[in-house]
């Protein structure tokens, strides 16, 4: 199933997307909350009774004609860094740890698709990272990654925007400003997903920058989660990005960064495209 929240006069409202044409979830079980930040923070509450319903084929619109929302306001970001050899090697990272690395992503970074990334003039050094981010379903904490998969709602793309001019120890500061961390364009529930096997890609410009699938993270989404639940007790609605390929901007040769006028995309034949335009910060 595919979740969108969809922009409107009041507060984005929770949708259903069914091929290309998207449904008001209340139309189809008026009994469900009407935004899905509150479904997904009771996802344990919810996610019978929206895997249950039968989407309507009168009640739909074209998602083209559609403005979506951030899928949903995470309770907490949290990210990993270093989990493909490609990028670990691009940035002269050390060797991969028994553990994933756990670092933060601040609240006010989170945004939608489409909206504008906003650099100023200043930001001479910032760069993409194409990502998966996973979904927290339930309470987790202490857990076995082989028990991890079932407290997973689903994933949808990421793009973990950093500034190159931070020093790694600085990591979270570099990744912190508004807006830095595009989310979406939908949640895939993760009974759709084979989840070793998510092909995505990058493109600046229309020009390929990353690709990579799934199946080659040196720390799977059920290890990360498993490791996190160790430390922190994760609630629905966490979010955790599970780290970037090779073919960032800063492992070009020569290093290329963003700069107002760029187009991001990141996209996934099975997670959609998370479009985002760089802009100058008025
Ligand atoms: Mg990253």
């Amino acid at each position: 199933m595919r979740l969108v929240s969809i922009r409107g006069d009041g507060e984005p409202v929770a949708g259903m997307l069914v091929g290309e044409r998207v449904i008001p979830l209340a139309e189809l079980d008026p009994s469900l909350p009407p935004s899905l930040t509150e479904i997904v923070r009771s996802w344990p509450s919810y996610r019978e009774r929206l895997l249950d319903v039968e989407p309507d084929p009168g009640a739909v619109r074209p998602v083209e004609e559609v403005e979506l929302a951030i899928p949903f306001e995470p309770v907490r970001v949290l990210a990993t860094g270093g989990n493909y050899s490609a990028h670990a090697a691009e940035m002269r990272s050390t060797a991969a740890a028994a553990e994933p690395s756990g670092f933060l992503k601040l609240p006010g970074t989170a945004q939608g698709p489409n909206l504008p990334l906003q650099l100023r003039a200043e930001d001479r050094f910032v760069d993409y990272e194409g990502e998966i981010a996973m979904v927290v379903g339930a309470p987790a904490r202490d857990l076995e990654a082989s028990e991890a998969a079932d407290y997973i709602a689903g994933l949808m793309l990421a793009n973990d925007v950093s500034a190159r001019n931070s020093p790694l120890a600085q990591i979270t500061l570099a990744k912190a400003a508004p807006g830095f961390c595009p989310l979406g364009p939908w949640l895939v529930t993760v009974d759709e997903l084979d989840l070793d096997a998510i092909e995505f890609a990058v493109e600046v410009n229309g020009e390929p920058r990353q690709s990579t699938t799934t199946a080659t993270m040196i720390h799977s989404f059920t290890e990360i989660l498993a490791s996190y639940s160790r430390s922190v007790p994760l609630e629905p609605g966490d979010v955790i990005l599970t780290g970037t390929p090779g073919g960032v901007g800063i492992g070009q040769q020569p290093p290329i960064f963003l700069a107002p006028g760029d187009e991001i995309v990141v996209s996934s034949p099975q997670l959609g495209a998370l479009r985002t335009p760089v802009v100058a910060a008025e």
